[in-house]
């Protein structure tokens, strides 16, 4: 478990955004990445007295603040009006219901982790990230990106016509995924991401038509094969995982009814 020796309630992302520059001080979301490790911090920044724990929508787009728990993730009736079952798909084998509703949408992006679902399901999606004090960039932008002391105040995504397919594989239940593919039909187009590969999620270009036939699936999945790279560790090898994702795609796609 980590110490440490301040804990300050931010009241404003810039303060928040200032205190977090200096060294050992760290922003929290849920805390329960952070509470794995042993690092004794000076001060860790709260951030729940911001209104970041709100999803909210307009004419364009949804806003998901960065404290919004898993947990609403899964249950909010804005997200499942525009997204169907997708972000409920992708959270609910993450630990239990006690761990979601502690644990963050801010952590999991800003984290980056390589076996993350949600980051795999946003970059599937037309989303962007509010980060302070660079301002909104495309998630696949910050999903490149080096973790620096930025606050993430908001993910955003705008509105479209969304079929969505996100399907993982793993050992167990609730153990982490060991290959995780979302693709997305937004209109007509097709966004297809791969995660948990096991590095952080990309998205793999294609050009499938509206209803693709199984040749440009094939093609799809011969790229995959080629431009996408995979890693081994102790839940599955680098070439099963490369296979898993050329079949995970192929089973999104028809799961969409492409
Ligand atoms: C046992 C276990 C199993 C898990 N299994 C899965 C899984 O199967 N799939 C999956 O996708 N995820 C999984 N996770 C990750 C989990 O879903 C969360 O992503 C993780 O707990 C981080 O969320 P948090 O709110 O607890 O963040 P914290 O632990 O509070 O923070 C994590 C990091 O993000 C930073 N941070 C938090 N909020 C912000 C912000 N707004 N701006 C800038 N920096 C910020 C912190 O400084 C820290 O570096 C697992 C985690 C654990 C501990």
């Amino acid at each position: 478990m980590f110490t440490a020796d301040n804990y300050i309630v931010a009241n404003s992302v810039e303060e928040a955004y200032e205190l977090n520059k200096a060294r050992n001080s760290t922003v929290v979301g849920g805390m329960l990445w952070l509470k794995m490790s042993n690092k004794k911090f000076k001060n860790i920044i709260d951030l729940s007295k911001l209104e970041l724990d709100k999803i909210e929508e307009t004419e364009e787009e949804i806003q998901i603040g960065a404290m919004v728990s898993l947990r609403e993730l899964e249950t909010n009736e804005i997200l499942k009006a525009n997204f169907g079952e997708a972000f409920k798909e992708s959270v609910r084998h993450i630990v239990g219901v006690q761990f979601r509703n502690c644990a963050t949408i801010g952590g999991s992006v800003y984290g980056r982790f390589g076996f993350s679902d949600i980051l795999t399901l946003l970059m599937s999606l037309d989303c962007y990230v509010k980060v302070y004090p660079t301002g909104i960039i495309p998630i696949e932008e910050y999903a490149k990106q080096k973790q620096e002391n930025e606050i993430l105040e908001k993910i955003i995504i705008k509105k479209h016509n969304y079929n969505i397919s996100y399907l993982t594989q793993r050992l167990t239940k609730t153990d982490f995924p060991i290959l995780a593919c979302s693709v997305a039909k937004i209109d007509d187009k097709y966004r297809v991401s791969i995660g948990a590969r096991p590095m952080r999620a990309v998205l793999v270009e294609n050009e499938l038509s509206s209803n693709p036939t199984e040749e440009e699936i094939v093609k799809l999945q011969n790229h995959i094969e080629e431009t996408v790279k995979f890693g081994s560790n102790m839940r599955a090898s680098g070439e099963y995982r490369k296979l898993l994702a050329k079949i995970l795609t192929k089973r999104a796609i028809e799961n969409i009814g492409g």
